[in-house]
């Protein structure tokens, strides 16, 4: 059974076919990226499939449950960073983790001791006290990502998780990604930067115009980058 299963996806906005008939699996334990130009869709496929936007039409089902059958149990099974990062701009980046944990329903000693690790590894134990308004764009998404593997939930969802972060942040961040995926743990990521596809994802799919047009193995993507095939999309 793939982890992930989207089948027949679409939603519209008004005129505009946001994602229009978009199917594919993601394998247990792969990094699956979800690459295309701004406004492709990309960010549309991923809340539909985190259950925060409901489609027109199709499904989702994350580890055999459907998202939007079973919203509760399903989301459970995902940590999510938003486009937007989703952390509280006025709570210290600590308090952050804390009440996400809270909801989330984690037991407050574990939770606490996850928190002061995770901000350990991501270089943030500085940070610790400082409202999230206050923090750079990579130390944002830091706390962002750390929010989302909080819990180590089986599934991780990330919308363009390195976007306008420094360099360092940005090797952080995906260094993490791969480490959390080597766990056996499912990734599906957003991005619209190419390198970043081939260095970090074990498989891809390429969305334009609301459209899946190619859904492989990343080193079958790199063979139909080089005969040009998806030139348009990328230049
Ligand atoms: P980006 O990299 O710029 O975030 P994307 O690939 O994530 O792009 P989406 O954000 O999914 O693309 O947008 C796909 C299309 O749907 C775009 O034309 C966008 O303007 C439109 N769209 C997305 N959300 C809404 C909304 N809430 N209301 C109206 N139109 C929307």
């Amino acid at each position: 059974m793939p982890a992930v299963e989207v089948k027949n996806l679409s939603k519209s906005f008004g005129e505009v076919k946001a994602v229009n008939n978009i199917s594919f699996d993601v394998e247990e334990g792969s990094i699956f990226g979800l690459l295309g130009p701004n406004g492709a869709g990309k960010t549309t496929t991923l809340r539909m499939i985190y259950g925060v936007l409901r489609p027109d039409s199709g499904s989702v089902r994350v580890l055999g449950i459907d998202v939007w059958e079973e919203p509760r149990k399903a989301k459970s099974l995902m940590g999510v960073m938003p486009e937007d990062t989703g952390i509280y701009p006025r709570l210290t980046a600590e308090e952050n983790l804390i009440y996400f944990g809270k909801v989330r329903g984690m037991d407050e000693h574990k939770l606490r001791r996850r928190v002061s690790e995770l901000l350990k590894i991501l270089g943030l134990e500085e940070k610790r006290f400082t409202i999230a308004d206050k923090l750079s764009k990579g130390q944002k998404q830091k706390v962002a990502f750390a929010r989302a593997i909080l819990d180590e939930p089986p599934i991780l969802i990330l919308d363009e998780p390195t976007l306008g972060v420094d360099v360092m942040s940005a090797r952080e961040i995906r260094n993490m990604i791969v480490d959390y995926a080597r766990a056996g743990r499912t990734v599906i990521l957003s991005t619209h930067n190419m390198w970043e596809a081939e260095k970090l994802c074990t498989h891809v799919g390429i969305i334009s115009e609301g459209k899946m047009r190619y859904v492989g193995k990343r080193e079958d993507l790199e063979k139909l980058y080089e005969e040009k095939e998806f030139e348009e999309i990328f230049l």
